[in-house]
């Protein structure tokens, strides 16, 4: 079958041929329809973030991965069921109190897998074998757009546990901005809409742009961040009651203290390298704990999420997904599903039209 796969060495996709793989007891086999590329791609092309399965001189791409059940193997699913995948797998298939508890995405490193980043082969592939219940099952009129499922899964564990920080209190959040005008900040900014009275989000672009006319499009305001930096908001625009930081730009993880209201809570989703910079770690210290303001970090998802992700992909209207669709092309042509451009938000891989 075709693969689109990183080679030890290399920093750029490459189509290759593996054999399909067969499911073992508990695995169903699925035929995969689409796989999105996001940010996270990118940083694993780049090789400043996760790493090869153990042994092999090739990693199988894509962690954002629609398919339909081809052979459920006994697992109790459907033939012809569409699903989506969970990106988090037991380490070398040895299980541990993480998975035990049905909460992988709480793991820390070397507790985990995850498809496609680190440790194990990923989803772009004509095929893909994994245990069934890491496979969401998805309605029919939403799989051509099941790969944005994902991304949405680990807005929606975020912002449980951003709730969460300000469950002890009566909190009644009206404002909330996402920092970055990627494709998972986009997605999130559509969900804070529907959440929030007022919503921002800032980037670093010119008009006309495809990202500020989604902006636009969703009726929130956008944040020039070369005009207005991080901790500046709230003398512009507002203290923020919420902040979901997309960028993966490691000063704003602390600029966002700055921006939040006080008893805001600020959720840390980008994954910088390594960076020496200065901070008054001394005024933000004093800032956090005079205001009662909160900033944590999240990572990935669990079940659950994933079905709420499937759920406001249900309810966001298709034009605005389509808005994020900038690329689809087939594997023997993935150079532009992983163009970084100004015109590129979400490119997907096609294997099988669903
Ligand atoms: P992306 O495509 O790299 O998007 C990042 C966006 O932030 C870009 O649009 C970029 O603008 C903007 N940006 C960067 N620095 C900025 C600055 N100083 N001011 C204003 N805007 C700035 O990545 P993505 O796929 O949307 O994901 C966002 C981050 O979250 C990545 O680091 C990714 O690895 C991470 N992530 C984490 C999780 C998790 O579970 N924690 C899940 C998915 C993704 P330009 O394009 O104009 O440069
Ligand atoms: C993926 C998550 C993953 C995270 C860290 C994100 O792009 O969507 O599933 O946990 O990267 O590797
Ligand atoms: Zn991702």
């Amino acid at each position: 079958m075709k693969a689109v796969a990183i080679r030890r060495g290399s920093d750029e996709p490459e189509l290759i041929e593996k054999p399909r793989p067969e499911p073992k007891h508990g695995e169903a086999l699925v035929r995969t329809l689409r796989v999105g590329v996001d940010g996270t791609d990118h940083e694993v092309l780049s090789g400043s973030h996760g790493g090869f399965p153990e042994g092999e001189d090739h990693m199988v791409m894509g962690h954002e991965a629609v398919g339909v059940v081809e052979d459920p193997n006994g697992t109790g699913l459907d033939e012809g069921q569409y699903v989506v995948p969970t990106v988090r797998r037991k380490p070398n298939g040895e299980t541990n109190e993480y998975f035990r508890r049905n909460e992988p995405d709480m793991a820390p490193d070397g507790e985990y897998f995850e498809r496609g980043i680190v440790g194990e082969h990923g989803y772009m592939s004509e095929y893909f074998t994994s245990p069934a219940d890491f496979l969401i099952p998805i309605e029919e009129e939403i799989a051509p757009y099941g790969i944005f499922v994902e991304p949405l899964s680990n807005t929606e564990k975020a912002l449980e546990h951003a709730r969460a920080t300000r469950s002890a209190f009566d909190w009644y959040p009206e404002s909330a901005a996402v920092l970055g005008n990627g494709p998972l900040g986009l997605l999130t900014l559509w969900q804070l809409t529907q959440e929030f009275d007022r919503a921002y989000c800032l980037g670093r672009r010119d008009r006309p742009d495809l990202t500020l006319e989604f902006i636009d499009e969703v009726g929130a305001t956008y944040i020039d961040s070369r005009e207005t930096p991080v901790d500046e908001i709230p003398d512009e625009y507002e203290g923020m009651d919420f902040i979901y930081e997309a960028t993966g730009y490691a000063p704003h993880a602390f600029e966002t203290v700055e921006a939040l209201a006080p008893n805001g809570v600020g959720a840390l989703l980008g994954i910088p390298s390594s960076w020496d910079f200065e901070i008054d770690g001394g005024s933000l210290h004093n800032d956090i704990v005079l205001h009662n303001k909160c900033l944590f970090g999240s990572v990935n998802a669990g079940i659950r999420h994933f079905a709420e992700g499937a759920a406001v992909v249900e309810a966001m209207p298709d034009d605005l997904l389509d808005h994020l669709v900038t690329t689809v092309t087939d594997p023997e042509n993935v150079e532009p599903a992983f163009e970084d451009g100004d015109d590129q938000i979400k490119a997907i891989v096609e294997f099988e039209s669903p």
